[in-house]
């Protein structure tokens, strides 16, 4: 099939490549031309376990493009997907403005039927406007998809090529087929391709962000409960995980969720809510709890430093909203810094894919090292923000040899209560009794 993809970021360089690693033909588009140049010449632009070779393969094999050209985009394309950001408008709805803007310009450009799929995160109600939208500039066929995308970053090709599940909101028996066909391959092993109505599927996207989200905030609090009862969380996370209906996975409490999507997510549906006179007030105490964790950490370390970091100097650990990814949009780490500042601190950060961006954003707020050990030279005491695997069996006599103060303020809970017993170390971390 002929695929197009407008907007090359996360998702859509992820969704552009797998397409094309399944056989098919596929444009990437983009307004970034610094982006589409890169691409073009094989410099991948994200982080991204596995996508590199992908990429590089089809790039070679000419099943991937990329243009700044929507125009030459579409050019015979029969599936077109919206990969476009939808960030938090001024109330935290989720701003439409950039898939609305693609939409008015495919109306122009459409020469035969053709699927527009949003993959976008969008509310209920979007690819009815998408729809309203072209057809008011053409009178060329075409159909307008919901399918919206499940992938984690860190794990996102894993997650597309073998999806839990395909979530594909359509009134139309046309499209449904073209899509069919389309994640056919990658539901090979039997996992289900879900069709439903396409206000079911937008909603579906927001109700699987929302209930994660809620399922760390959740955790979060039963860990402060912990610290304030004298339980040990990681004991009550096993205990209540084993039961199936509650499951394991996602109930490690922390320094908060980020992300590009969690946060901005639970916002929009929060106020799509409100748009239909609903409070939802699950989430908003979701966001509320999350907002306090971020920088859960920092009155732990003003008690530590009898109330006064001014001139202490800290090592941080981590800096990507969590491992295995680049991306910094709404990393806690950010937030932990500008608290740290405030208070008259310094620090060294060290992040095994994220410090380019954080230094774009940060410059020379903070000091940048070159390895994990480096971070630690001299620091008055060591901070964790993200659980990269790196940092999970460290050399504790070269930590304890360069750390000035043997004090660690863990945010993702790295380390047993024991082995920092033994090692000597003053720790700190969620949800468990501090370690002195
Ligand atoms: P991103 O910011 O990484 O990428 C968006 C891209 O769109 C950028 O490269 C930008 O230059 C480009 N763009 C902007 N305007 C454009 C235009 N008019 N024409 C062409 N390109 C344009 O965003 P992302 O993380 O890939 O997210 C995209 C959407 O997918 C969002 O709705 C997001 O909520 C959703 N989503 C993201 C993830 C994730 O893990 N990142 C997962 C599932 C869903």
């Amino acid at each position: 099939m002929k695929i197009t993809i407008v907007g090359t970021g996360y998702v859509g360089l992820v969704t552009g490549t797998c397409f094309a690693e399944s056989g098919n033909q596929v444009t990437c588009v983009d307004v970034d031309e610094e982006k589409v140049n890169k691409l073009r010449n094989g410099i991948i632009t994200i982080y991204e376990p596995g996508l590199e070779k992908l990429f590089q393969r089809n790039l070679r094999d000419k099943r991937l493009h990329f243009t700044t050209s929507l125009a030459d985009g579409i050019d015979d394309s029969e599936v077109v997907f919206l990969a476009l950001p939808t960030p938090p408008g001024a109330n935290g709805e989720a701003d439409l403005s950039y898939v609305l803007q693609v939409a008015e310009q495919l109306g122009k450009l459409l020469k035969k039927y053709t699927v527009v799929v949003a993959k976008s995160t969008v509310p209920v109600g979007t690819c009815a406007k998408v729809k309203e939208t072209i057809a008011r500039q053409t009178s060329v066929e075409f159909d307008v998809v919901s399918n919206p995308e499940f992938l984690r970053e860190g794990v996102a090709v894993e997650d597309f090529m073998k999806p839990d599940r395909v979530v594909i909101g359509t009134d139309s028996e046309r499209a449904r087929k073209i899509m069919y066909e389309l994640y056919a391959p990658f539901v090979r092993q039997g996992n289900p391709i879900l069709f439903m109505d396409i206000p079911s599927a937008e909603l579906t996207k927001y109700a699987a962000n929302a209930f994660l989200a809620m399922k760390i905030s959740f955790m979060n609090e039963i860990a402060i409960l912990c610290e304030k009862l004298g339980a040990n969380v990681d004991m009550v996370r096993r205990g209540i995980g084993s039961d199936t209906r509650i499951g394991k996975r996602f109930l490690f409490p922390g320094i908060g969720y980020g992300g590009s999507c969690f946060p901005k997510d639970v916002q929009a549906l929060v106020q799509s809510a409100r748009g239909v006179g609903y409070d939802f007030k699950i989430l908003q105490a979701v966001m509320e709890v999350n907002e306090r964790q971020k920088t859960y950490l920092i009155p732990s370390i003003l008690k530590y430093f009898n109330g006064d970091i001014r001139g202490k100097r800290f090592a941080l650990w981590g800096l990507a909203f969590k491992p295995n990814t680049d991306d910094i949009r709404e990393a806690p780490s950010l937030y932990m810094i500008r608290e740290l500042l405030a208070h008259g601190a310094t620090i060294r950060a060290f992040d095994p894919e994220a410090i380019q961006n954080v230094r774009k954003q940060l410059g020379d707020q903070i000091e940048y090292a070159n390895d994990q050990y480096h971070c630690l030279e001299n620091a008055d005491g060591l901070i964790i923000a993200t659980e990269w695997n790196e940092f999970r069996l460290p050399d504790f006599e070269r930590m304890r040899a360069l750390l000035r103060q043997k004090v660690i303020f863990d945010g993702r809970n790295l380390f047993e209560l024991e082995k920092m017993q033994d090692e000597g170390f003053h720790y700190i971390s969620i949800g468990r009794k501090p370690v002195l």
